[in-house]
């Protein structure tokens, strides 16, 4: 069962630094300071209600945890300690930056149950980092996750691709290296522009142009495509709609859509459906089977798909489903040929 992830933000809080994209405040939504005990212990209470039976973590997410004083640290954690005691809150999980995670904070996050680091890596080149004003290298970052690794935590890796002097190939090979570090599992958001950070200043001086809609759900379908492959669960794809962001407003360009990771697995069937019609005769009345379940992902968000196939000259006229296909699988039909693929053994790119 998936386990209940109760988050709590923290804007910005313990963060000295001021990277290029960001803007805590505007993504957490919350304006508000550090949760109080007593408000954790509510909110989980009232998360449990309605979602009673789940295995539950608490989780901090935003600004650098371990950055935060550690009295500050221990307040939060300790706030979770008499749940975890009665069997209603099973671990913590928080966000932190790599250069925040020497021995010693390990030791104190395992003295307070806490089972799950996340670390802003954003990126592995070191020229992006320097631009993005990170104020870390990648070789901090790969000694990090193997640290943390090392140490008996589950580490995820966040990833920003699209900033300044960031491509596909850069992405791709820090999506690799973090892989290649240990880390169990991945965060994607592509590069928006909020507006108030650096790099709006650099949008707006024409210095910056962020991947747009098209190129950033490509970039992230390569991206999720490495790591399926790599058997490593991509948990979130681009922020989350609820966390106070309004195209034009908050967010002045770059790839955002609430559902966009519905979309960058769309890519990857549409992708897919592409490379099999070549092995077609005749692509006229053909049919995309798929497991029921996968029904929204291959259409593609408002049917794009579907369009885009037609748009390709493919007589694609429906998409059904089939049982007997895994989630991963499509079969492309027509009255004479069968062809079934996989988005990760058959897809290539
Ligand atoms: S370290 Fe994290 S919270 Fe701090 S400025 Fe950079 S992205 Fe924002």
């Amino acid at each position: 069962m998936r386990p209940l992830i109760i988050p709590f933000f923290i804007p910005h809080a313990g963060c000295p630094h001021t990277c290029l994209f960001c803007d805590q405040r505007t993504i957490s939504g919350e304006q508000t300071l550090l949760p109080t005990p007593e408000r954790i212990r509510v909110t989980v209470q009232q998360w449990l209600e309605r979602s009673p039976g789940r295995p539950a973590e608490v989780a901090f997410y935003g600004g650098s945890f371990t950055l935060l004083p550690r009295s500050v640290q221990a307040g939060l954690l300790g706030a979770v300690q008499p749940l975890i005691r009665a069997g209603q809150v099973d671990g913590i999980r928080l966000s932190t930056r790599p250069d925040a995670l020497d021995a010693d904070t390990l030791q104190f996050l395992i003295q307070h149950q806490v089972q799950t680091v996340e670390i802003g890596v954003q990126s592995l080149d070191d020229e992006v980092l320097q631009r993005a004003t990170r104020g870390h290298s990648a070789r901090q970052s790969i000694e990090a996750i193997q640290r943390v690794v090392a140490a008996g935590f589950r580490v995820g890796a966040q990833l920003l691709p699209g900033l300044p002097g960031d491509n596909q190939d850069t992405a791709l090979a820090s999506l690799c290296g973090v892989i290649g570090a240990g880390a169990q599992f991945l965060r994607i958001y592509p590069a928006v522009v909020l507006s108030g950070t650096g790099l709006a200043g650099l949008y707006q001086r024409g210095s910056y142009q962020p991947p747009d809609f098209e190129q950033g759900v490509k970039i992230c379908a390569r991206l999720l495509h490495a790591a399926y492959q790599a058997d490593r669960p991509v948990i979130r794809i681009g922020l989350q709609a609820d966390q106070g962001l309004t195209p034009g407003k908050t967010i002045l360009a770059g790839c955002w859509h609430p559902a966009l990771g519905q979309l960058v697995k769309g890519e990857l069937y549409h992708d897919l459906v592409m490379q099999l019609s070549g092995q077609l005769n005749n692509s006229a009345d053909s049919v995309v089977y798929c497991n029921a379940r996968r029904f929204s992902e291959v259409r593609g968000h408002g049917q794009r798909n579907l369009q885009r196939w037609r748009q390709a000259g493919l007589g694609i006229t429906t998409v059904l489903g089939d049982s007997s296909l895994e989630g991963d699988q499509l079969r492309l039909e027509t009255i004479k040929q069968k062809i079934t693929g996989s988005i990760i053994t058959t897809l290539f790119y």
